[in-house]
């Protein structure tokens, strides 16, 4: 398919994240989780500002992208054996949904490895509803991908509160 728009990449990718049940607001609600220990004031709009920055991102539209599609076509068992199980199953040993949302928290620098790493293991929110594996829905990507760009935006959050203070 020749000359499909790639301006469509963030429209889809924003689509994307929308039909898996994720909004702003949700990813937002995990940089407040993040930020607010730090800067007792924060408001939820400087969160929102911050996830829809880190998601104006091309790469991180294009792990939307990549982390989606595999998940959906894991979810209608359309992949080949053995990466259809492991996909399903969601296999704690695979590692290629963190590496993914690695690519997005390396953007604004080592402290979003912390914030990521944290997110992870408390799984706040959103998090929480895309880890349950009672829903039949697949989104072994999309939790890492949501985490990420939350510890991302935390990231970026930061970098900009040291600067003005
Ligand atoms: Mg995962």
């Amino acid at each position: 398919m020749p000359n499909k728009k790639v301006e469509n990449v963030e429209e889809t990718a924003r689509k994307l994240l929308n039909e898996r049940g994720v909004t702003v607001n949700d990813i937002a609600e995990l940089v407040y989780f993040l930020q607010v220990p730090y800067h007792p004031d924060l408001k939820m709009e400087v969160c929102r500002e911050n996830v829809e920055r880190v998601i104006a991102k091309r790469e991180v539209q294009n792990a939307i992208l990549t982390g989606i599609c595999l998940d959906v076509l894991a979810e209608e068992k359309k992949l080949e054996h053995p990466l259809q199980e492991i996909l399903a199953r969601d296999e704690s040993l695979y590692g290629i949904d963190e590496i993914i949302a690695l690519s997005i928290v390396n953007i604004y620098g080592s402290i979003g490895f912390t914030n990521y790493g944290f997110i992870d293991k408390q799984k706040p929110g959103i998090l929480e509803k895309l880890n349950d594996k009672s829903t039949g829905k697949v989104h072994t990507f999309l939790d890492d991908i949501v985490g990420a760009i939350a510890a991302a935006a935390s990231s970026r959050l930061a970098h900009r509160a040291a600067n003005t203070e």
